[in-house]
This record gives C-alpha cells, sequence and structure tokens, in this order.
C-alpha cells in the first residue's frame, strides 16, 4: 500500500467515540467523600434513577434523596443511544398480546404512549435543548416477510383498538414521505427523536434543582440490608438510606442478586458528517422522520438537529462474561461495515458520506424480553433490563418505582413489567454459546424468512 493511500485511509477512519457527548461537554461532578443517612439512595444516574427520583420529589418533596452514580450523570446508555423515543416494551406489540393478554398489553402500551407526550412536555416546561421533534416515526419493511410482520402487527393494534391513523402505506406512498429505494412499504407510529446526551444532563439538572443530591465519580461497591434499609459502600464513604433502588440497568448483573436475570448485548451505530444543502437536496424526506426495519436484527435511521445522518442496528454482540469493556468492544469494524452497506442500500445518494463516528453501547437484555422492574421486599426496588427500548418505558418506571416506594397501589404498579418472577440465564459458558446460537438464528431468520418461528 502506497503512503498515500494509507494517509487517506486514516483520514476517512471514524472516531470509536460516542457522537453524542460531543453536543455537550460535560465534567463529572466532586465525588461522595462523607457519610450520609437519607431516605431514599439510588445507585446509576441514568434515566430510570432520575425520573425516580424526579417523581418522588414531586410526591414527597421533604424526602431526602441521594443518587450515586460511578461516572456522570448520562454516562450509560441514557447519554448514548440512537434517540428514537418509542412506546416499545422490549417486544413487538403482537408478541407483547401473546404472552399478556389484550387489557395488559393494551394498558402498558396506553402508559408508556403518555409518557412520550409527558417527555415533550417535561423539554418545553424546563427549556430543555434535546432537540425532542415529534414526527412519529416508521415502521419500514423491504420485503415481503417484513411487510407481512406490518400487517400482523397492525391487526393486532386493530383488536386492541389501538390502530386509530395507523395504516400500511406503499412503496409510492412511501417515496413521497422518504424517498428511499429500499422502503416498499410502512406504517407510522407515534413518537419522537431525541438527543439522549442533552435530554438526561437536562433531567440531571431539573431534579438537582429540585433538591436531589447526585453524586458524581462514586460508584456503589456493595450493598448490605440491616434491620430498617440498606447500606451503600462507596470508595470514600458509606450511605445509610431507608430505600434503596439499583437502577444501574446493563451493568445490573454486577449485583449478586440480580447476577443471571440480565446480560449486556453490544449495539452498534454510525454518525455522519453533517450533510450539506446540496447532500441534503438529493433526497426527498420532507419531515425528518426516523424509521425501524421490521426485522430480528432492526436496522434503523434518523437525522440529528444537525442534518447528520445516524444509521444504527444490524448484528449484536454478547462478550463472554457479561463484558462491558468500551476499550475492547466500541470499535467493530464488522458493524461499521454492516452500517456502511445498510447506508447504501436506504440511500444510494449518499453512499460516499464519511462516517465521522461509529461506536457501540451496551443494551440490558431480559431473557423474557421485557424489563424488569419491582421491589424485593419493603425496602430494596429495581428497574433494568429495557432491551433496547429505554427512553420512554423509564419515564413510565419512574412512576412505578415512585409508587412502590410510597407503598401505593396504582395502575402503574400492575404493569405488566412490575414485579415478575424473572427466569435467568444460566451459567457461563452456556449463556455465551445460547446467545451465539441464538444470534445465528436470528441473523438466518432476517437473511431466509421461512427459517424457523420468528
Ligand atoms: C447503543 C444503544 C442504543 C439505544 N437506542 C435506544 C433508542 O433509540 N430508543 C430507546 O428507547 N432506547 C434505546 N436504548 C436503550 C436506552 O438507552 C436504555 O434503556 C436507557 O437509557 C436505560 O436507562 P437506565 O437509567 O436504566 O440505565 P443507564 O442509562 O445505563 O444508567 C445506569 C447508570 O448506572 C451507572 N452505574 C453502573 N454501575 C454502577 C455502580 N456500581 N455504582 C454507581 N453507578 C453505577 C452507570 O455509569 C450508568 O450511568 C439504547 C441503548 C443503547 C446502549
Amino acid at each position: 500500500m502506497s503512503e498515500n493511500t494509507s494517509t487517506a485511509a486514516t483520514a476517512t477512519e471514524p472516531l470509536h467515540e460516542i457522537y453524542w457527548r460531543e453536543t455537550e461537554p460535560v465534567t463529572p461532578g466532586p465525588p461522595l467523600i462523607e457519610d450520609i443517612d437519607c431516605d431514599v439512595c439510588l445507585v446509576g444516574g441514568g434515566y430510570t434513577a432520575l425520573w425516580t427520583a424526579h417523581f418522588l420529589k414531586l410526591a414527597e418533596p421533604g424526602l431526602d434523596i441521594h443518587i450515586v452514580e460511578a461516572d456522570y450523570a448520562g454516562a450509560g446508555a441514557s447519554g448514548h443511544n440512537d434517540g428514537f423515543v418509542t412506546p416499545t416494551i422490549g417486544h413487538n406489540l403482537s408478541t407483547l398480546v401473546r404472552r399478556f393478554g389484550v387489557d395488559r398489553a393494551k394498558l402498558a402500551y396506553t402508559l408508556v404512549g403518555r409518557s412520550i407526550l409527558e417527555l415533550a412536555h417535561f423539554c418545553r416546561k424546563y427549556e430543555i435543548d434535546a432537540d425532542f421533534e415529534t414526527r412519529g416515526y416508521y415502521q419500514v419493511a423491504t420485503d415481503q416477510a417484513q411487510i407481512a410482520l406490518l400487517r400482523k402487527d397492525l391487526a393486532i393494534a386493530e383488536r386492541i383498538g389501538a390502530a386509530s391513523g395507523l395504516a400500511l402505506l406503499g412503496r409510492d406512498q412511501m417515496r413521497e414521505r422518504i424517498g428511499s429505494p429500499a422502503i416498499r412499504a410502512a406504517v407510522k407510529v407515534g413518537g419522537a427523536t431525541v438527543n439522549p446526551h442533552r435530554l438526561v444532563r437536562g433531567l440531571a439538572a431539573v431534579v438537582r434543582g429540585q433538591g436531589v443530591h447526585i453524586h458524581e465519580q462514586t460508584s456503589a461497591t456493595g450493598v448490605e440490608a440491616h434491620g430498617g434499609g440498606y447500606t451503600i459502600s462507596t470508595p470514600r464513604a458509606r450511605i445509610t438510606a431507608r430505600k434503596l433502588v439499583l437502577a444501574t440497568n446493563a451493568y445490573q448483573h454486577r449485583f449478586q442478586e440480580f447476577r443471571r436475570a440480565v446480560i449486556p448485548v453490544w449495539s452498534y451505530a454510525a454518525v455522519t458528517e453533517p450533510l450539506s444543502d446540496e447532500r441534503l437536496a438529493q433526497l426527498h424526506w420532507p419531515d425528518r422522520e426516523g424509521f425501524v426495519e421490521a426485522g430480528n436484527f432492526i436496522v434503523f435511521a434518523r437525522l440529528t438537529a444537525q442534518h447528520r445522518l445516524l444509521v444504527g442496528g444490524g448484528p449484536v454482540r454478547y462478550a463472554m462474561g457479561r463484558d462491558m469493556s468500551e476499550r475492547r468492544h466500541i470499535d467493530n469494524p464488522a458493524a461499521t461495515r454492516v452500517l456502511r452497506e445498510v447506508l447504501a442500500r436506504y440511500f444510494p445518494c449518499w453512499h460516499d458520506v464519511p462516517f465521522t463516528h461509529s461506536y457501540g453501547g451496551c443494551v440490558a437484555i431480559t431473557r423474557e424480553f421485557v424489563p424488569h422492574v419491582g421491589a424485593v421486599g419493603d425496602n430494596l426496588f429495581y428497574g433494568y433490563g429495557y432491551c433496547g427500548n429505554g427512553i420512554a418505558v423509564t419515564h413510565t418506571s419512574g412512576k412505578v418505582l415512585r409508587d412502590l416506594i410510597l407503598g401505593r397501589e396504582s395502575s402503574y404498579t400492575g404493569l405488566l413489567f412490575v414485579n415478575r418472577t424473572e427466569q435467568r440465564f444460566p451459567p457461563e459458558p452456556f449463556t455465551f454459546v445460547a446467545a451465539k446460537a441464538m444470534s445465528s438464528l436470528l441473523a438466518l431468520q432476517d437473511r431466509y424468512p421461512k427459517v424457523g418461528k420468528r
């Protein structure tokens, strides 16, 4: 390879860093250095803990609430997801109805749908500059098998009375909305896109303003039950709390109680340089809605407020022993290659636009593919396992946890993902082997839709 070629290759190599972090630099706050006694301690500084603290403070302003976060608020998935705000609760709608029945699925969709509206309202009320765009998004199909999946979901939505305004749009109708030759059919679903990092940073600022203490750079290294509550150890100080909430999502397996309830699975995205006006004029996409393909390994794309194209999804990776090391996994050349192919397939006119960022993050997968939110006894609470769809559901979970902590029964505490008996993953190496086999089967089904039951 000539020197020139080598330099050019380096120049187009994307950064393996999370794009969103560039949109608002963070200086983490100081760690906890003094022992504390409080009413509620939450471990984890993502959406789940922050919404729970927010709703608790609204309900009981006198509560003394402390959050400990290993890095900074929003350092986890909350700050680096792809920003699709959807009503999805783990499964697609038809699977959810089959597993939990019409009434429970409908209630869950209704309350998570309400969360989407409330998120928009929250951003407006607190002037959070998170580019929250409530334009809905499309579930798109690129082949007959995916069209059949869309039809099935639509039929279920009709059955549960949630299909108002939903319709299967054909190729020509879609060309008027998104000028991609790959899209053969689609259904428009209510939802939004957001800058996830700015949302979580804005939420953290609101929660601080409510009087909640957020201790960044403070890792919970151990938790121990005592008579009336829990003691949480951190490197320099201890917290005693009447109630403890463990809200660390993909990291939740690090607490013994939850070791086999959840696995972290790497999911990848890539972001292009900002598209120039000339580039944008090459494609008809007047309303800028994002879209998600109806496959097993979904792929999706959306524009950011800065007119960058984010393309994500494709094959996922589970690393033996629940390895979450960014150093080892954030750069996945195979995933970047797949995402380039996705870009070219959906947007041939932009096939040569360079990616400036290509990175991954860990989604938290549970065995039943629904979140786990609930209580162990009177003083320990948990919320995790959103299976890659958590922006809206964590808001709903915040209300569930509020009601559980305050001992209230409500429509939230009866939701289908609350206080379930959780199925566990097998010990290693069986989880690794099973994850590999499952992901090969799912990839095969995407390629040959008739393989096995979807
Ligand atoms: C790559 C990717 C793309 C995604 N895309 C979407 C999407 O488009 N739409 C959508 O709805 N959802 C998406 N999700 C899922 C969504 O981001 C999550 O469900 C949601 O952010 C979970 O929030 P959380 O607060 O439960 O967890 P997190 O945001 O992960 O917060 C947990 C926090 O706990 C901290 N922590 C861990 N261990 C400790 C400890 N011992 N002590 C103290 N702190 C600790 C971590 O540092 C972290 O900040 C995506 C997730 C990923 C990873």
